[in-house]
């Protein structure tokens, strides 16, 4: 069965809005995306009812927030198959969970002459740390390339996985590219010479099933308002043999469990990397949103925006001087693209004022923009609330925009 998407669009209630007196067509969901109508009223419900810190009461309040909060927990290790809820540490979001890895393991394995091996389409958040990283220990970064359809060009790795890689990290799917990558392929060959992979799945977990065993990824991160949840939560898997071994990255309440001038004993896994009071109102809502898509049906979120992304790259193609960044056949709904000659910010204003939200610039992915020698592109990405007929919209906003401009 199909989605209903009137139903759908419904549930979204920011999306019923118009700016500057047009219908809003957004379209920036690699940015971030909306929230449903029941995520909102699960924190407002919070808020205004049951807010408590977790953990450190006896009292009612405290006691049935820590209920929620290991239930959202628990809502996250099904989504994502984890074996134990050990497995989930609640973060900040995908940046605060590869910076816990960065420091965590870099601070246990990592020494001078080690190489990191990333790859050339990540986002800024999976290259800084790992920079940091080899800043502080004097290792070395490495970068596996990708061609120009943007695919990853995993024959590299032959030469690139050297006895000194201490850990890969790599994007499941390209915020900038639209690629999904070959994640299983990558990890079977690091794991042949004991190296582990951590996968930034933030523009991969809302669009599809993500199956952390079945990929067998040692590290798994994603953001929450990506996936329609609240913003300032996410997500670190990892596991639990790696994290067992690892050393907390931040110090504070709720992570030890002996404190004394001497010395300190740290607390069990998860909450050995959850130090201070955690944004635990975010992480039940993440929860919500993750019911709420499961009740959509992932299955049936794919195949819709199957459909969605063959629809687009074709009216896409249609356009007069087009120039596509990012052609991989395995792709999620993210479209970036140029136009003649036309400044992505110039079109992007033009767009704004006909309601139609996109994103311009380098996407945090300056790598991948000095790839193909050029500053940005405009970037489309599609959720499953969008529609064939928004993207018309988009289409039609594009050839006004080339009317005006060339
Ligand atoms: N990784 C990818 C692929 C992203 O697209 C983003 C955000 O755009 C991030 C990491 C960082 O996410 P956050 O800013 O939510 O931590």
């Amino acid at each position: 069965m199909g989605l209903n998407i009137h139903q759908i669009r419904n549930d979204f209630p920011i999306l019923r809005q118009q700016v500057y007196k047009k219908p809003l067509v957004y379209l920036d969901n690699g940015a971030t995306t909306h929230k449903p109508k029941v995520v909102i009223d699960t924190i407002k419900d919070l808020q205004e009812l049951h807010n408590s810190s977790i953990h450190r009461g006896i009292h009612y309040l405290s006691e049935q927030m820590t209920i929620r909060y290991e239930e959202a927990r628990e809502t996250v290790r099904d989504f994502i198959n984890a074996a134990s809820t050990s497995e989930i540490i609640f973060t900040s979001g995908a940046t605060g969970s590869i910076n816990a890895v960065a420091f965590s393991f870099g601070e246990k394995y990592v020494g001078e002459g080690d190489e990191i091996l990333i790859s050339e389409m990540e986002h800024h958040s999976n290259i800084v740390p790992w920079q940091m990283l080899c800043e502080r220990k004097g290792a070395i970064l490495k970068v596996i390339p990708f061609n120009n359809r943007g695919e990853l060009m995993i024959e590299t790795l032959d030469t690139l996985l050297t006895r000194r890689t201490r850990i890969i990290a790599l994007t499941h799917a390209s915020n900038s590219l639209g690629t999904i990558t070959p994640v299983k392929e990558v990890i079977r060959r690091a794991h042949e010479r004991d190296i582990p992979v951590l996968l930034d799945g933030a523009q991969m977990v809302q669009h599809g099933e993500v199956d952390v065993r079945e990929l067998d990824c040692d590290f798994y991160v994603f953001s929450s308002h990506k996936i329609f949840g609240p913003t300032g939560s996410g997500v670190l898997y990892g596991k639990e043999a790696i994290l067992e071994e690892l050393p907390p990255y931040q110090g504070g309440g709720d992570m030890v469990e002996e404190v004394t001038f001497d010395g300190t004993t740290y607390n069990t896994l998860p909450f050995k990397f959850e130090a201070g009071t955690t944004n635990f109102m975010g992480a039940i809502g993440l929860a919500s949103a993750i019911d709420y898509i499961r009740s959509v049906g992932i299955a049936e979120i794919k195949q819709y925006e199957e459909e969605l992304i063959g629809y687009t790259l074709h009216k896409l193609k249609g356009i007069d001087g087009m120039t596509l960044f990012g052609t991989a056949k395995d792709r999620i709904s993210v479209f970036s693209f140029l136009l003649d000659n036309i400044h992505p910010y110039d079109a992007g204003m033009i767009l704004d004022k006909m309601g139609i939200a996109v994103r311009t610039g380098t996407h945090c992915t300056q790598p991948v923009m000095d790839h193909f020698g050029i500053s940005g592109t405009i970037r489309a990405s599609l959720v499953f609330y969008n529609t064939k007929e928004e993207v018309d919209m988009l289409i039609e906003g594009l050839e006004r925009t080339k009317q005006m401009l060339t």
